[in-house]
């Protein structure tokens, strides 16, 4: 029941009212209910309301996860691609710097033979010139490629300041060409004469700078000015260059930097470039907490300051003397006469073994390693070379040993030689790599892997020239040695005479050739090979020895060999070309094309002509090389001869 009382007011006795009821007919019981349905469907409400609330809130996040996800997915597709793009350069380099090398390394060698004189020589050097160039193109894409992907690295040695700025003036001043130009040097005696750092980094720097004052300034004064200053560990070095060329337009300075351009494209039509040289020479700066500045007035000069740190080596400075003497040196001299100059040793009682898979590359390696009089031998796989050293019929004095090979790698031959095969020949004798890969292939890399020393091609021939005298040449055999001299200088006699007999032949021969060897370019073959018809006709016995193996494998494709026949016939494709057989050539490569595209309807169809007109020239390379007239010839030369093919 429900009760309510009131004690009654002004009563004396202590009165007390109250009324009772049954509690189901109180009011309260209803409000009671109403409360409970009320605050019920407040509850529904709400719940309703946050709900709905949630939801609203919850929908931009769920927008951001579902653009997280796709941004993860471009991510790595951007990944992917990027990898893609290093391993299109990796390749790309392989590829461009293998005929580089052929370029460079041929003509090299032709400049430096005597009898090349005249509108011949002229066109050559054009040759080597442009060669030389698109090298440089090549590494310096190759180079921010490799910075922008973050695996550029610097490779600290100590070196010598005086020989660093001499190297680099001699090699800049020949782009003074025929320019009224003066250039001059000013040099601090108080230059340390050693320091470390990246010395051909910092070169690659100076090249740009000098290079561009010497391109972009008419007339007038290039300056190069070299200071530092030592700060506790460090040195910090500033280059200036400094010219009175073209200048710079104010409004280009920023893009200088930062842009891959040329600017005031209009002003420079006639000179070539590519924009690359300043970008890189600003992140190769920056990577040795340093910056580059240009200050220009456009039409008077412009003039870049370069200041870097290098670390500290030695306080002993470079001198009054020395630092006179650079400076009064008259750099006239050209670079690559220099470098034709170059004076070899004769080293007739060394051997060494050349693998290379690619034909030209080993005719280029052999080409610059002839005028040491030793025995060179080549061979086109790792497996073969493997098997040589093995058989140690023959004590080599070192291997020159390229990197990517088809079937066993140099690095894998490498291993076999020093781990499996186990005698002390194999452990220690001397292994060169020779790569055209500047990405994949790093110094560290392979004298991680057992190589001793590192060429990249195209070849250097002063690099080459350090290392056969650093692991080939025996000085204390020499001395022994020295009484067989005469017999030595003997020989070059008989060497120099033949070789003026073989040629009188040649002209003769490549004619004759020319007709009897349909497909197959003789003449062009024998001028490829430096005109010396010897070497030209070992190609070809090594060509017409080697190249069945391969038509057999062509044979057998099927569609799941296809990417093997690509490879094979990629080999075909270059040696045919290599000696002038360029019918064969494009039809190998057509199929090469055909391969690599999954077409295997169309390889089918043309695979069989390929081998026939294979097969045919083989025949008629036997028949050529096996008649009178050049058994004779190579009779007569087999005496006198330092090189062999295996
Ligand atoms: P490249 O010379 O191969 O075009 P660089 O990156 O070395 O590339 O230079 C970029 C541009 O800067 C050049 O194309 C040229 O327009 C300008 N430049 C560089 N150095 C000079 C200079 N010393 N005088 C005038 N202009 C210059």
């Amino acid at each position: 029941r429900l009760g309510v009382w009131q004690t009654v007011t002004r009563s004396t006795s202590g009165w007390i009212v109250a009324v009772g009821a049954p509690i189901d007919e109180s009011p309260v019981r209803s409000a009671q209910l109403g409360l409970l349905i009320s605050s019920g469907i407040f509850l529904i409400c709400g719940i309703a309301l946050v709900v709905f609330i949630s939801r609203e809130v919850a929908k931009p996040f769920k927008k951001l996860e579902v653009q997280n996800q796709d941004l993860m997915e471009l991510n790595a597709e951007v990944a992917a691609a990027n990898e893609a793009k290093s391993r299109f350069l990796a390749n790309m380099s392989h590829e461009m710097r293998t005929p580089m090398n052929a370029i460079i390394g041929l003509s090299e060698l032709l400049l430096g033979e005597d009898e090349v004189r005249g509108e011949v020589r002229e066109s050559l050097d054009k040759v080597h010139g442009a060669g030389v160039t698109l090298l440089n193109i090549v590494n310096d894409i190759l180079d921010i490629s490799k910075i922008e992907s973050g695996k550029f690295e610097l490779v600290p040695v100590i070196y010598d300041l005086p020989s660093f700025i001499n190297d680099t003036v001699t090699l800049n001043i020949m782009h003074i060409a025929e320019k009224p130009i003066v250039f001059k040097l000013s040099i601090d005696e108080n230059l340390p004469s050693r320091v470390l750092g990246d010395d051909l980094r910092i070169k690659q720097v100076c090249n740009n700078l000098l290079s561009n004052a010497f391109k972009y300034t008419r007339e007038g004064l290039v300056e190069w000015r070299v200071s530092s200053e030592r700060d506790g560990e460090n040195v910090w070095m500033t280059f200036v260059v400094k010219d009175t060329g073209i200048g710079i337009k104010p409004e280009d300075m920023e893009k200088l930097f930062s842009n891959y351009s040329q600017v005031d494209t209009k002003s420079n039509r006639k000179i070539r470039g590519t924009g690359l040289g300043l970008v890189l020479a600003r992140r190769m700066i920056e990577m040795m907490d340093g910056q580059i500045m240009v200050e220009s007035e456009y039409g008077k000069g412009s003039t870049f300051t370069a200041r870097f740190r290098q670390k500290f080596v030695t306080d002993v400075p470079i001198g009054r003397e020395v630092a006179e003497s650079l400076m009064s040196l008259r750099y006239s001299e050209n670079q690559r006469d220099s470098r034709a100059k170059l004076v070899r040793v004769r080293i007739p009682y060394a051997k060494v073994l050349v693998v290379d898979d690619v034909q030209t590359n080993l005719d280029v390696a052999r080409g610059m390693m002839k005028s040491y009089g030793m025995q060179v031998d080549c061979v086109m796989s790792g497996r073969q070379a493997v098997d040589l050293i093995r058989k140690a019929e023959v004590r080599y004095n070192a291997i020159f040993m390229d990197h990517m090979m088809p079937e066993m790698d140099g690095i894998e031959a490498a291993r076999i030689i020093r781990e499996e095969i186990g005698t002390d020949y194999a452990k220690n004798i001397p292994i060169i790599a020779m790569t055209a890969n500047a990405i994949a292939g790093n110094e560290a890399m392979f004298l991680s892997k057992g190589f001793q020393a590192f060429i990249s091609k195209p070849i250097d021939i002063m690099l080459l020239d350090a290392a056969i005298r650093y692991w080939i040449r025996d000085k204390e055999l020499e001395k022994e040695l020295v009484n067989q001299q005469v017999e030595v200088e003997g020989q070059k006699l008989l060497d120099l005479r033949s070789g003026q007999e073989r040629r009188d032949g040649d002209d003769r021969r490549a004619n004759k050739a020319a007709e009897s060897v349909s497909g197959l370019d003789t003449q062009s073959g024998v001028e490829r090979f430096g005109g010396d018809e010897g070497i030209y006709n070992e190609v070809l016995a090594s060509y017409a020895q080697n190249t069945p193996p391969l038509l057999e494998k062509l044979r057998a494709v099927t569609v799941s060999s296809l990417a093997e026949y690509a490879i094979t016939v990629h080999g075909l494709k270059g040696v045919s070309r290599s000696i002038c057989a360029e019918d064969i050539g494009a039809r190998a490569e057509a199929l090469e094309h055909a391969a690599k595209a999954n077409d295997f309807a169309f390889v089918e169809a043309n695979n069989a002509a390929l081998l026939q007109a294979t097969e045919a020239l083989i025949a008629q390379i036997g028949d050529f090389l096996s008649g009178d007239q050049v058994s004779g010839i190579r009779d007569q030369g087999s005496g006198i001869k330092t090189e062999r093919r295996v």
